[in-house]
């Protein structure tokens, strides 16, 4: 697939805008690659001393794979991603089949582009190899943030400070940025923690075979996917919350294989493969009634925390960076908060209809209703329900949107 993100737009004002970005996870580093592309500036800063992801596996859709080819990732992408085949749906008692959905070449071809899994830290690796050297500042914690009517000043833990034209927070479900512009909405912690692990294929007994397998339950679920070129494996498992004390902290595999004794022993036999998984909450919000203010906005989580069940918090952080940085490209110094204004009219209604969705494809993934869905559907359907997410294409919105 061509990169087509290129060359800035032709009108590019000549006063184009300093742009500082807080958080270089996934929504800040994206952008940084598409403002690069697009003929602007940035510097990203990130709280931590280096790049850190911790072991974990994302799944990519063909909406977000598209957009990274187009700014230049595709072949950085394709050397550290497996490609899956098909997707597997298992009852979560014996682990027969409750739906298989072949996607390749089907994805590509009805969407143009394919599914990709991969590790996070690889994803990160990939975009930061794109960026012009020194475009991301670790270490830079931002504590707090001043707007006047001429620029903002961002102001970090060790007493330095930055000023630029427009700030965009990508710093997370927690955003500090958000916590300086608008009131304080605690994120919804959905009552599930996701366990953790990266194990060597080997380990697995799944081969090479690259598929993505899900076990649905009721009240939990199980998920592996090849990663790291298909030399490793993924493994998800979402199950009701247990106390907060060891959030963040490893949990014994065999702690957790054990919550499973009634299942298809093949997913405790997958947890036994690794010594511990690292637990986290899941939170998600209700949308925002704003994100950006004259000079600021926010993108990836820090705007739209979503529930990972349709695996597309990531996915809508790049569309996110895709179409805010067309939009100020096309806009110059003068017309920042008109930018940031066509930015929010464009993205709102696309990620609150995601985050609706991810939080009723859990509910239903979650209840006996979900395994008789999927027995009851066929691959094409499943399709069919997954097509307005993945066929919709942001650059084409964002152009749409962009002042002529
Ligand atoms: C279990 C699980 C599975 C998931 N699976 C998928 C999937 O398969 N596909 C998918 O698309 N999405 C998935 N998601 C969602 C995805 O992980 C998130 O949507 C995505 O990581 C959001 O990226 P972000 O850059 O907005 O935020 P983050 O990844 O949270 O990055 C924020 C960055 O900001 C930095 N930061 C925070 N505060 C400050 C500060 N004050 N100053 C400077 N820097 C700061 C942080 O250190 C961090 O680097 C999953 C989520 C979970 C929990």
């Amino acid at each position: 697939m061509a990169a087509t993100v290129g060359p800035p737009p032709p009108n590019r004002p000549a006063s184009a805008p300093r742009i500082a970005v807080v958080g270089g996870g996934i929504a800040g580093l994206a952008f940084a690659l598409a403002a690069h592309r697009v003929g602007l500036e940035c510097t990203v800063y990130e709280k931590s001393r280096q790049p850190r992801d911790g072991e974990a596996g994302l799944q990519l859709g063909p909406n977000a794979v598209r957009s990274l080819y187009r700014l230049g990732a595709g072949p950085g992408l394709r050397a550290v991603s497996a490609l899956p085949a098909e997707l597997d749906f298992r009852r979560w008692d014996d682990g027969t089949s409750l739906l298989r959905v072949p996607i390749r070449p089907g994805y590509a071809e009805r969407f143009g582009a394919e599914h990709h899994v991969l590790l996070r830290a690889d994803l990160r690796e990939v975009l930061l190899r794109l960026l012009p050297a020194g475009t991301v500042r670790y270490g830079g914690r931002c504590v707090g943030l001043h707007e006047s009517a001429d620029d903002v000043r961002i102001d970090f833990a060790d007493g330095a400070s930055a000023v630029a034209d427009v700030l965009i927070g990508a710093d997370g479900a927690h955003s500090c940025v958000r916590a300086h512009t608008h009131p304080y909405e605690a994120p919804v912690h959905s009552g599930m923690d996701a366990y953790r692990a990266v194990v060597p294929v080997g380990a697995t007994g799944l081969g090479r075979a690259p598929a993505v397998r899900l076990w649905l339950g009721t009240d939990r679920h199980f998920l592996c996917y090849p990663v790291a070129g298909g030399r490793r494996v993924n493994l998800v498992l979402v199950a009701p919350a247990e106390s907060d004390e060891s959030w963040g902290k490893p949990v014994e595999a065999e702690r957790v294989a054990r919550t499973l004794a009634h299942w298809d022993p093949a997913v405790a036999a997958l947890i036994r493969t690794c010594a511990e998984l690292h637990r986290r909450p899941l939170f998600d919000r209700d949308p925002l009634p704003s994100w950006s203010t004259p000079r600021t906005t926010l993108i990836g989580d820090a705007a739209h925390p979503m529930l990972p069940h349709q695996a597309q918090g990531a996915c809508q952080a790049i569309e996110d960076a895709l179409a805010l940085a067309t939009l100020l490209a096309h806009a110059g110094r003068p017309g920042i908060a008109e930018a940031l204004r066509r930015y929010h009219a464009l993205r709102a209604p696309r990620t609150a209809r995601v985050q609706a969705d991810s939080r009723e494809y859990g509910a239903l993934m979650h209840s006996p209703a979900g395994a008789a869905f999927l027995a009851g559907t066929t691959a094409e359907e499943l399709i069919d329900l997954m097509a307005p997410t993945y066929a919709y294409d942001i650059e084409e919105q964002a152009l749409a949107t962009a002042p002529t």
